[in-house]
């Protein structure tokens, strides 16, 4: 058996490793080196440029806190944009709410979404057979500059800010897709792990701050993400759609009628308390 490990360098000297059993798919695309293997541990996991994206056994808990925080905090998500998302597990989620009625995901790279629907379908499942979801294949960049479209909520599942994700980032992207939120709409990125990215979502909150009136990060932990809590980033341009009551969303998820593995509204609104270091300008600033 193959155990070749793939290691993740997190920047900081230390890395986790993965037992790599079984290659099942890799090839390097016009965009990055594509990697689907089995761990008997995680099952089966995909890596770009050597970056763990999903994995088999924890996949459901990125995918359920980055759909249902921001779906459940609008009062009426009718159309979604979803931005990267190749592996289909947050158009799967985002596809749960009833009344969600179309959702454009624009992915770069089609070889990542033929990988995943071959040999990880329990992601997708039967998400891009549903007559609401559209797959484009192209730059988000691009298509966000093109697009006359316009969407309730905006979910960015990009890579980290490398490569064709660096400029995903930036401040003119967010004001674009501010440009492409109808009114009350809603715009969250995920923006990795503070305990090793320092102040890469701090920087993020205050550009989206720039065109966004209330900006706010929410955490998860997803145990293959090595280094601790991840963050969110969640933008609005309307008041009282961050911090919810409990009881509102408690309604809207008991009216969805769907069961989660990982989300539920104390999860959600517990999920914007964050431990102090990540809010700590000097603490970040000294990780970079
Ligand atoms: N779940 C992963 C994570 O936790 O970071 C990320 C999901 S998905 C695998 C990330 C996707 O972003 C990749 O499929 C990549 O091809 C896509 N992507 C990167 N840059 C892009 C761009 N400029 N436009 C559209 N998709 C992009």
């Amino acid at each position: 058996m193959d155990l070749r490990e793939s290691s993740q360098q997190a920047g900081t000297h230390f890395s986790q490793k993965f037992a790599v059993e079984q290659i099942l798919f890799e090839k390097k695309s016009q965009f990055q080196h594509i990697c689907v293997f089995h761990n008997t541990g995680l099952g089966r996991v995909l890596v770009l440029d050597n970056i763990v994206q999903t994995t088999e056994l924890d996949e459901f808990i990125y995918h359920e806190m980055f759909a249902h925080v921001p779906l459940f905090s609008h009062p009426n998500p009718k159309s979604v944009l979803i931005i990267g998302g190749g592996d289909g597990g947050l158009l799967r989620e985002v596809l749960r709410h009833p009344s969600v009625e179309t959702v454009d995901m624009v992915e770069i790279d089609a070889d990542v979404v033929h990988a995943c629907r071959k040999f990880m379908p329990f992601i997708c499942r039967d998400a891009y057979e549903d007559p609401r979801s559209n797959l484009i294949i192209d730059d988000a960049l691009v298509y966000i500059q093109e697009t006359e479209k316009t969407y309730d909520v905006i979910l960015c599942d990009s890579t980290d800010p490398t490569g064709p994700s660096e400029a995903l980032f930036s401040p003119a992207f967010f004001d674009m897709c501010s440009e492409s939120l109808n009114s009350g709409g809603i715009f969250v990125n995920q923006c990795g792990i503070p305990f090793l990215r320092g102040n890469h979502h701090h920087k993020v909150i205050d550009d989206l701050g720039l065109v966004f009136s209330e900006v706010a990060a929410y955490q998860t932990t997803v145990p293959t993400y090595s280094g601790g809590p991840m963050v969110f980033v969640m933008a609005t341009k309307n008041s009282g759609v961050i911090d919810l009551p409990v009881e509102t969303i408690n309604t809207r998820y008991t009216a969805a009628e769907f069961k989660t593995l990982c989300y539920n509204p104390a999860v959600h609104k517990a999920a914007f308390a964050l431990p102090e270091y990540m809010t700590d300008p000097l603490w970040l600033k000294l990780r970079g």
